[in-house]
């Protein structure tokens, strides 16, 4: 049986990544980024005040404190989004607002908080000619040079970048749209069972509900695909034969289905990928979804997945979630993990198993300081551990199971007991801020 490792390597070796395109940059949170982006300009693309307060020449408050106050004349007012014509000559000094550019001759700013006139009237200009300055500032005290931010000519995102929202931000603030960004995979979504009924239908003796198509739909949207749900195949060669023409009629980048692939009479869908592709891999020494199924339909990639839900996550998560990230242009190993202590004992089979695990964090000897004393609340976070418990039952088929978890942890190969007290990798099911 082949390993987890290999199994992906060779997977990724037949996934192709997809084309690029263009998208208004403010629709691209999520999508990724497919260029390196230079900033074309400065930003701020110009010198500004980073405090209401007084643009001055340092030379002249070089002096100033408390004890020995300075006065200025007021010559005017700089204001956010106006550039100031007037110059401050010697001894003078403009009020001025953050934002604002800041005026010829100044070269500092003093903050209001500093001088005699403690705030600024809302919206009124009439303020005092004179203003007494109360401590010195150096050239460029609470000045935002331009280029702080970003200089011209830097590179600020790299390509293969999830757009953020602060990356929208940036390509905003640099007046770039359209960007370019990888095309969005359109996975076709097949389940395959005779007892599957939908979500409103009615239940008769013996059936269950499609839940997998619905979660796999949920997982593809999730990573920033696009699912498209088809119909139920029954468990005919004729049945699961057409619903495979009719996910290659959609035209997809990738294909995938649940259920059909263990060794039971009834599952059809192997012997259909035989016919309509082809068969790469089948079987993989992991627990749970050993009975993966990797190939292709016609030209498509295809994964069939365990039809257990558990399983079919798991696997989904594993195989399908780098697949799709190479697709889009991502990387495909860059997974979020965390290392967790393993709370208790667990059995396991000297398969590579995904432990479904909850998650919780403890204070480890760490937090507390060299004085013995338990560091200030605040600053727990940084000196926590995180300490993982099996969610009760590890049935394949206990989907409940995948909602109480936190993370899969992994148990390597060849292990038959994890032991309580000793570390593993954690694969993350929520962001961290989550937990
Ligand atoms: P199979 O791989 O067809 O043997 O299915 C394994 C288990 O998964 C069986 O208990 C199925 O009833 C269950 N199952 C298969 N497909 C689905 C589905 N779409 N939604 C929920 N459970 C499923
Ligand atoms: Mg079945």
């Amino acid at each position: 049986m082949l390993t987890v490792d290999d199994a992906l390597t060779r997977i990724l070796n037949c996934i192709a990544v997809l084309a690029v395109e263009p998208v208004p940059t403010i629709e691209a949170l999520g999508r990724i980024l497919a260029e390196d982006v230079v900033a074309a300009t400065n930003i701020p693309p110009f010198a500004n005040s980073s405090m209401d307060g007084y643009a001055v020449r340092a030379a002249d408050v070089v002096r100033a404190a408390s004890d020995s106050p300075v006065k200025l004349r007021v010559v005017g007012t700089a204001l956010a989004g106006k550039v100031a014509d007037t110059v401050v000559g010697q001894a003078e000094a403009m009020r001025i607002m953050t934002g604002a550019p800041l005026p010829p001759g100044a070269d500092a700013v003093i903050p209001v908080e500093d001088t005699s006139n403690q705030w600024f009237t809302d919206g009124s200009l009439a303020q005092p000619d004179q203003v007494t300055v109360y401590c010195s500032v150096q050239p460029g005290d609470y000045v935002r040079p331009a280029g702080e931010d970003m200089r011209a000519g830097q590179l600020v995102l790299r390509a293969g970048t999830t757009l953020r929202p602060q990356d929208i931000g940036v390509l905003v603030s640099l007046g770039q749209t359209p960007i370019m960004v990888y095309r969005q995979p359109r996975v076709a979504i097949i389940s395959t069972g005779d007892e599957l009924v939908d979500i409103a239908d009615p239940l008769g003796p013996g059936q269950i509900r499609n839940s997998n198509s619905y979660v796999l739909a949920s997982l593809v949207s999730s990573l920033g695909a696009i699912p498209i749900q088809l119909p139920v195949a029954r468990d005919t060669l004729a049945d699961v034969r057409r619903c495979f023409q009719t996910a290659l009629d959609h035209d997809p980048d990738l294909i995938v289905s649940s259920a059909g692939v263990s060794v039971g009479t009834h599952d059809m869908v192997r012997a259909v990928i035989e016919e309509m592709g082809v068969l790469a891999i089948w079987r993989i020494n992991l627990r749970p979804g050993k009975p993966l199924v990797f190939g292709r339909v016609g030209d498509v990639p295809f994964f069939g997945l365990p039809g257990n839900p558990v399983s079919a996550m798991v696997t989904f998560d594993i195989f399908v979630r780098p697949a799709l990230r190479k697709q889009m242009g991502g990387d495909p190993y860059n997974v979020p993990t965390i290392t967790a202590v393993l709370g208790e004992d667990m059995r396991s089979d000297r398969r590579r198993t995904y432990a479904r695990v909850t998650l919780t964090r403890r204070d480890d000897a760490a937090g507390v300081d060299q004085n013995g004393e338990q560091r200030n609340a605040s600053h727990r976070e940084y000196y926590q551990e995180w300490i993982a418990h099996p969610t009760g039952t590890q049935s394949s088929g206990a989907l409940l199971s995948m909602v109480l978890a936190d993370g899969l942890l992994i148990i390597p190969e060849g292990v038959t007991m994890a032991h309580a007290g000793e570390r593993f990798t954690v694969r993350l099911l929520r962001d961290i801020w989550m937990l």
